[in-house]
């Protein structure tokens, strides 16, 4: 039977899209702020935005009319019909917003009107019994929302501590300021003032009060805000990073917004951080605050609503121009090494056909690029089969698929192999991960930083085993912080591992470490060691949660091709098994 769901229930699905923590639910209503020509706003918070979240502006404002429809479904100011939707500068335009947090909160908002006599006040609980009064108030708008999640069990398990929700409030306050430096924004926590913006639309301004004097002074502008830079048409590259030697451990001081609007995206991330690379080999990350400006036409924001995440129709042509302007202002900046010379004549080269990604030359920046080794080479039309098949370089296979949701079957000279998936990964985590970074403390593991960062509890003891390990860890290219005494934030692992498994690994080794290990030994050392026996490396596998994505698959398999250890999993269970073609033709008796 098909039901027609009620709009309470179709709210609560959207606010599962729309907001999934406080601070998913501060950035949409911040940006209603911004929508409504605000240039003065306040946020305040408590209890990590789970208990209190307040938003006061000094925008437009809503009549009584429009504050009854602000929080019903796809009610918005922003769209009237289909024409619209081509040429929409706001921010939000779903219109589904501040309906879907009304919907898992108590909302109260507060509106008046330039010019008008009164405000009005709604109020509603879990978007029922709404009601509207008279109120008076300032001229724009106050959103209150508190108690978010109270009633939804199955979101709040998903909340993290107050103090991390906190924290992911003030990070995208910052980013929004960042953004908008027409706009003074001031965030309060728990009473205190953290944030504050003067909206004087003076980008360096804005960039030094949100990272504070001390980070700023260390920052130099790229492009002077007004001229175009870099070799590319029609994009405009501006902003500020850090010198090569001001870097940072993870990437969480990294801002890009494109249009006025803060984003994610890998091409340009990977540009600026190129750029650093091609001057010095640093293992660090930029601060950065790099703005682009590209035609409207040119992008696509719309790839996730809450991620942020961006696509160029051309990504090679942001990738060059970011490339070259960080990489200009950094040279100037930077006094040559002695490698520096035969770097530039190398970048020199690159410039001539440079093609985004460097293929071929930096060997470590495939780790992150789990397909780039096993890109498909040829079409395989000759035999007849019109798809497109995946073929190693030296070794031709074929991946013919997957059965029952964990074997992958492969087709290479006159056999088939049965590759196990969990097992194979398994081994692949403990052999190429553990060991390697045993044999070479230095080996330089590709992190990839995870959007959300993953925190970890620990018990007191395993924290202490883990301050004793720290550096050991960090060599595997887990990077976490402290959040406090017992708590570690994940905020990047190695690609060949999925987070879930830089938990349990770390999990493990602080277990050994508080255990303490015999002199001369390092943890990872005992930890490979008895990983053939005990189930890290398979528990970590099993819950690492590689998806069935085909390149996923294809890495999988490229490493237990060519891999020579990767033939039984630490349990002695094989990894993969093989059928001949003439067993095959056997039983058929040919
Ligand atoms: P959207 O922003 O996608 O239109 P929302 O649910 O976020 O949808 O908001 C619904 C409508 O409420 C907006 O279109 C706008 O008209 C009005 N609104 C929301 N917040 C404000 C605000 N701070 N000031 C003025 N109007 C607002
Ligand atoms: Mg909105």
């Amino acid at each position: 039977m098909i039901n027609l769901l009620d709009i309470h229930i179709a709210n609560l699905i959207a606010a599962g899209e729309v907001v999934d923590r406080p601070s998913s639910a501060l950035k949409e209503i911040v940006e209603n702020s911004i929508d409504a020509n605000a240039d003065i706003i306040t946020i305040e918070i408590k209890g990590g935005g789970i208990s209190y979240i307040r938003v006061t502006d000094n925008g437009d404002g809503m009549t009584a009319e429009d504050l009854g429809r602000a929080i019903l479904r796809h009610a918005t100011s922003k769209i009237k019909d289909e024409k619209d939707l081509e040429k929409i500068t706001t921010l939000g335009f779903r219109g589904e917003a501040l309906a879907a947090i009304s919907s898992v909160s108590d909302i109260k908002i507060f509106t008046k009107i330039k010019d008008a006599q009164n405000g009005y006040m709604l109020e509603s609980s879990s978007g029922q019994n709404i009601k509207i009064s008279e109120a008076g108030c300032a001229n724009g708008t106050t959103v209150v929302i508190e108690r978010l999640f109270s009633k939804i069990p199955a979101r709040q398990k998903f909340l993290k501590r107050d103090i991390t929700e906190g924290m992911y409030c003030k990070w995208i306050t910052e980013k929004i300021a960042l953004s908008n430096p027409n706009v003074s924004f001031k965030f309060i926590q728990d009473n205190k003032q953290k944030i504050f913006t003067p909206g004087n639309g003076n980008y360096k301004d804005t960039v030094y009060s949100v990272f504070g004097d001390e980070t700023a002074e260390n920052l130099i502008p790229v492009g002077d805000f007004d001229e175009k830079i870099g070799d590319e048409e029609n994009i405009k590259v501006y902003g500020f990073v850090s010198r090569i030697e001001n870097g940072q451990k993870t990437r969480v001081n990294e801002n890009f917004f494109v249009n006025g609007r803060y984003v994610y995206s890998k091409t340009i991330m990977t540009a600026i951080e190129e750029a650093y690379k091609s001057i010095s080999e640093t293992r660090t990350f930029p601060i950065c605050a790099l703005y682009v400006k590209v035609d409207e036409s040119k992008v696509d924001i719309n790839v996730h609503p809450q991620k942020m995440e961006i696509k160029f129709s051309d990504e090679k042509q942001v990738y060059s121009a970011i490339y070259y302007a960080v990489k200009e202002t950094l040279g100037s900046f930077f006094e040559p090494d002695a490698n520096f010379a035969s770097k530039e004549k190398a970048d020199k080269k690159e410039k001539q056909n440079i093609s985004y990604r460097n293929q071929g030359s930096e060997k470590k920046e495939r780790q992150s690029e789990n397909v780039s080794e096993t890109r498909p080479l040829r079409e395989n039309s000759e035999n007849g089969i019109s798809e497109k098949t995946y073929f190693y370089e030296k070794q031709n296979y074929k991946i013919l698929g997957e059965a029952f949701f964990g074997y992958i079957l492969i087709e290479k000279d006159e056999k088939i192999i049965i590759i196990d998936k969990h097992a194979a990964h398994e081994r692949i985590i403990y052999d190429i991960i553990i060991k390697n970074a045993v044999k070479n403390k230095n080996s330089n593991f590709k992190s990839q930083l995870l959007f959300v960062p993953e925190e970890l509890e620990l018990t007191p003891k395993e924290a202490a085993g883990i301050l004793e390990i720290e550096d050991e860890i960090k060599n595997l290219g887990i990077i976490f912080e402290w959040k406090n005494d017992n708590t570690l934030s994940i905020t990047e692992v190695p690609s060949e591992i999925g987070d879930a498994s830089a938990g349990a690994i770390i999990k493990e080794a602080a277990y050994l470490s508080s255990e303490g290990i015999s002199p001369g030994q390092t943890v990872f050392e005992k930890l490979a060691q008895i990983s053939a026996k005990k189930s890290a490396a398979c528990r970590a596998a099993m819950k690492s949660g590689i998806s069935d994505s085909s390149e996923n698959i294809a890495w999988l398999v490229e490493k237990v091709l060519n891999y020579e250890n990767v033939r039984y999993c630490p349990h002695g269970r094989p990894v993969a098994f093989e059928i001949t073609k003439s067993d095959i033709e056997k039983q058929f008796k040919r």
